[in-house]
């Protein structure tokens, strides 16, 4: 790998020093080129940070998990074998947690910044960013991008580029959806619906646990008067008992195959992917807490043993509505030299952050130099995360986080759940380490 001295070469601005933009300015510096990072911290502080540190974890000391066939583990694996900063400074700051990659969040965000700080290559500037800044660059700066560049953003972007309430309904596995209790149709006959009929008694049933069941408390900055358009489901259900009725769960132009009639009242599931395996429940965003979710919507027969890929979350975040605009190797279209990683692309989690940050780094410094932009593979994990922040539909675009329903299908007809997860696991290794080779960006990068 060639280095110049800190003094020579062009300049990649990193914008956000969370856990994609501390990411990304690691990897453009271990690759030789000089990186200039912004961090607003500690001039300006977010609601949620209360450090100057880079890669401050703002909530949980958990990265989730790290074990087994599970999807997060497999994200780590995969982002440990390009040469990840953020997993590399958890590996030093951990703790026992099961399972789980839990770290001690002070030592974490202490080895994240020394890395960065003591790197020849890295100039950390504490300022607000208000504008776009010239190619190349990257912008970080996660879900609670500072307004003017929010703003900024919405003009180069274009307006409704932003979504600034994160209210997003559960997305379920398609596979475990009771499909002897649903049916396909659409209220204007299109069948692009799957409809989960419920009796007047389940209906009745399910609205009382509804308006009963636990709610996650909101943070202080996070007091939003609701959108009328997405109001959660337990709200519309507190407003009258058949307010639903007259919203998402109008049966009205649907006639259930195994009565011939029209069922009292349905939820509507909508494919989330392209390949259909997972589906998402119109209508349905929701503050309950997530066992909450579980119970309550187990309510729905076809729903009885559903698993969810993503349970339905309300917070303040301001992330865009990617499909839009960005490309699977994270730049902005028409845009040469701007890419976009982390939060605020619609993934969701501080390693899912982390991936778009690597990603967003190598493939500044291969424009840098001329070369082909890094496209991960589909049936790698970060390959489909990436895929989906760029592909799925963007007008009902929301953000996602790691889970093998992002995957193309894996294993032998007749294989149950966790042989098919772990040929999807071998798969997905095995395509990552072959397109990091051909790429020559494997992780054994020399150290900067
Ligand atoms: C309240 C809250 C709780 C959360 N809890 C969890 C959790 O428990 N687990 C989980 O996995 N995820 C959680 N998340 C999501 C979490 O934010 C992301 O997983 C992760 O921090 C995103 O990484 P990022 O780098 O995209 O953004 P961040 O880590 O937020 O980093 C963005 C950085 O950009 C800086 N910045 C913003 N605007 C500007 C500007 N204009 N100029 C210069 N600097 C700027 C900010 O100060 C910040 O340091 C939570 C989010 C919130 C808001």
């Amino acid at each position: 790998m060639n280095r110049t001295k800190p003094s020579d070469g062009p300049v990649v601005t990193v914008v956000g020093g969370g856990l994609a933009g501390s990411e990304a300015a690691y990897q453009i510096a271990r690759r030789g080129v000089r990186v200039r990072l912004f961090e607003m911290r500690p001039q300006v502080m977010t609601p949620a940070h209360v450090s100057d540190r880079l890669g401050e974890l703002v909530c949980s000391n958990s990265l989730g998990g790290d074990g087994g066939l599970s999807p997060a583990a497999l994200l780590k694996a995969e982002l440990r074998m390009a040469g990840s900063l953020v997993l590399e400074a958890a590996e030093a700051a951990r703790v026992p947690g099961g399972q789980a990659l839990v770290v001690d969040r002070e030592r974490f965000a202490e080895a994240v910044t020394e890395r960065l700080l003591a790197h020849p290559l890295v100039e950390v500037v504490r300022e607000v960013v208000a504008e776009v800044p010239e190619p190349p660059a990257v912008i970080a700066t996660g879900p609670l991008t500072a307004p003017p560049l929010a703003a900024a953003l919405e003009r180069l972007l274009g307006e409704r580029a932003l979504a600034f309430f994160d209210a997003a309904s559960p997305v379920v596995f398609a596979d475990s959806v009771d499909m002897t209790r649903a049916f396909w149709d659409s209220r204007e006959g299109t069948g692009d619906y799957l409809n989960c009929p419920l009796t007047r008694e389940e209906y009745e049933r399910f609205v009382r646990e509804l308006v009963a069941a636990e709610q996650h408390p909101l943070h202080e900055f996070e007091d939003v008067t609701f959108f009328e358009g997405c109001l959660p489901i337990e709200e519309l259900a507190r407003r009258g008992p058949r307010t639903p009725l007259f919203g998402p769960m109008r049966p009205v132009g649907l006639v259930d195959p195994a009565t011939g009639r029209r069922p009292y009242a349905v939820v509507q599931l909508r494919r989330d992917n392209a390949a259909g395996s997972l589906l998402s429940l119109v209508g349905f965003q929701t503050n309950l807490r997530w066992g909450e979710q579980k119970r309550v919507f187990g309510l729905i027969p076809a729903l009885a043993h559903a698993e969810y890929a993503r349970y339905g979350v309300m917070h303040r975040n301001t992330y865009l509505r990617s499909p839009r605009f960005l490309d699977p190797d994270l730049s902005v279209r028409g845009r040469p030299g701007l890419w976009l990683a982390g939060q605020m692309t619609g993934v969701e989690g501080y390693v899912e952050s982390a991936a778009g940050g690597l990603l967003a780094g190598i493939n500044a410094v291969r424009w840098l130099r001329g070369q082909a932009s890094l496209v991960l593979p589909a049936d790698s994990m970060w390959g489909a995360l990436m895929q989906y922040i760029s592909r799925a539909d963007p007008d009902h675009f929301q953000p996602m986080n790691t889970n093998f329903g992002l995957l193309p299908p894996a294993g032998r007809p007749g294989d149950d759940k966790r042989a098919r997860r772990a040929a999807a696991r071998e798969r997905a290794l095995a395509a990552l380490a072959a397109a990091l080779r051909q790429a020559g960006e494997e992780g054994d990068h020399e150290r900067g």
